[in-house]
């Protein structure tokens, strides 16, 4: 159960708070709206109405809303309208396709500002690269750390992106914080819930990755944890489920789009890169993800991927990924973005 209250003072939350189960929490929602947070399967059929009407005659209580499923402020129900997130002028959400794009991690400065202008010309908005790496070997290249973010911010200053880069590490947050504008949180760390928690506090939007292993329902209950500790600004990013096949490195999920979007009002970025693992798979991904209503797609490109330190079998190249976007454009064009594809084919509200 969410209560929405618009100018509530402390005493007015207080009393609210009073008649709900002691674990309910306050979120302070925005400058004006503060939401209190009761979960549902701790009040008691019976009181429910009865409660429901009492909190309704609280002056400062502007609505009452009934959340069957777990999550709550993810819920559809809050923002029926969907959440747009703005990274510091690139709209995330707004019906417009943004691409991520870059290589999978940062391997030193001239491959990453040269992918950079790349992807920069070919028209997307974000840069992504990986400066700490979640590598299954502890063999494997682990990123160049603090020098990989301080590139990364090279690149912004050069070409005007914003950046997306993954934390692994509480350790590493203010650090990251201070040169991505997105924060990752990886597939591997979806179930981190201290590291989630952690982000609560920080002044920065953050994506979070599906777990490979990881259901609908648990990958929005992680995203819960971070805005119930007070970040609500998380999009959510479809990266393929582990299954039996062997012929892709993961499924892509795109069922889960569509899902997630009845759901929740959190926009939902694809990853057809990781979600296959097989660059000539990843051009037919994205353009299903965009009929499936994705917000946003996030693509590795490395201008040599046969060289590249991780991930280069699923990394196009620059004039690859040219053509990738010059059909999303189309795509955009034919019905509007995903999000009214999805629309027309009845999905969404
Ligand atoms: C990545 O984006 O490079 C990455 C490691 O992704 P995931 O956490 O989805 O495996
Ligand atoms: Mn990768």
């Amino acid at each position: 159960m969410l209560i929405v209250m618009e100018n509530a003072d402390e005493a007015e939350k207080e009393k609210v708070k009073s008649v709900l189960p002691e674990e309910s929490e306050v979120i302070e929602y925005s400058a004006s709206r503060s939401v209190i947070v009761a979960e549902e399967e701790q009040i008691r059929d019976d009181y429910s109405q009865d409660l429901s009407e009492r909190l309704s005659s609280y002056p400062a209580v502007e609505k009452i809303i009934h959340v069957s499923e777990p999550y709550q402020l993810t819920s559809k129900k809050l923002k029926p309208k969907g959440s747009v997130i703005d990274v510091d002028g690139v709209k995330i959400g707004g019906g417009e396709t943004v691409v991520m794009a870059g290589p999978c991690s940062v391997e030193g400065e001239e491959q990453l500002l040269e992918t950079a202008r790349a992807v920069k010309e070919a028209g997307a908005e974000i840069l992504r690269g990986g400066a700490y790496k979640p590598r299954t070997s502890p063999y494997s290249f682990q990123g160049l750390g603090e020098e990989g973010l301080e590139l990364l911010s090279l690149a912004r200053k050069e070409t005007g992106l914003k950046i997306v880069t993954e934390l692994m590490d509480i350790k590493h947050r203010e650090l990251v914080a201070e040169h991505a504008d997105i924060i990752q949180i990886g597939s591997r760390n979806m179930k981190n819930y201290s590291l989630l928690e952690s982000l609560g506090d920080l002044d920065k939007p953050v994506m979070l990755k599906r777990g490979m292993a990881s259901s609908v329902r648990d990958w929005l209950l992680a995203a819960e944890y971070i805005m119930a500790h007070g970040n609500h600004r998380v999009m959510l990013c479809e990266r393929g489920i582990k299954t039996f096949g062997e012929e892709t490195r993961y499924t892509m999920d795109l069922s889960s789009i569509p899902l997630v979007k009845e759901k929740s009002h959190l926009p939902v970025i694809a990853d057809p890169s990781h979600g296959t693992g097989r660059w000539k798979l990843v051009l037919p991904m994205a353009r299903a993800a965009v009929a499936c209503g994705a917000d946003g797609l996030l693509v590795e490109v490395h201008p040599r991927p046969d060289q590249a330190l991780s991930d280069g079998p699923q990394s196009l190249k620059p004039e690859k990924f040219r053509r990738l976007m010059e059909d999303v454009a189309d795509l955009n064009q034919l019905g509007g973005a995903g999000a009214q594809l999805q629309k027309a084919a009845g999905v969404s509200s």
